[in-house]
């Protein structure tokens, strides 16, 4: 579970990307999402996370490290996260279906020796 902060209205929300319940933001852009994974308590304490949200719900708007947000930007361009947790997913399924393939043979070879015998 991941606390943050919605970069659009400073609510509290949990997950990065997800979509916030109150103003129905949800960021889109490489930019929007380095800065979405900026506010969150992987790079943000407590107070940094409630800080942050002050911060847009005054009006005064977050001091981005345009670095940072640069940084990450790039990273998400480069390796979305979605589809490699969908890489991961795949070698799993297809180590389980090949598993799968393996006690079918395993049964057939038995009972094709049963009736063998
Ligand atoms: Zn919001």
């Amino acid at each position: 579970m991941t606390a943050s902060v919605c970069t659009s209205c400073g609510a509290m929300k949990i997950g990065a990307l997800t979509r916030c319940t109150k103003c129905k933001f949800e960021a889109s852009t490489h930019i929007e999402r380095a800065k979405a994974l900026l506010l969150t308590d992987h790079h943000l304490d407590r107070a940094g996370l409630a800080a942050a949200s002050a911060a847009i719900l005054s009006g005064a708007g977050v001091q981005y490290d345009e670095d940072k947000v640069a940084e990450l930007a790039a990273s998400i361009a480069n390796a979305p996260v979605p589809s490699g947790i969908g890489i991961v997913m795949l070698s799993v399924g297809f180590l389980v279906a090949l598993g799968m393939v393996g006690l079918m043979l395993v049964l057939l070879i038995r009972w094709g020796v049963s009736l063998a015998g």
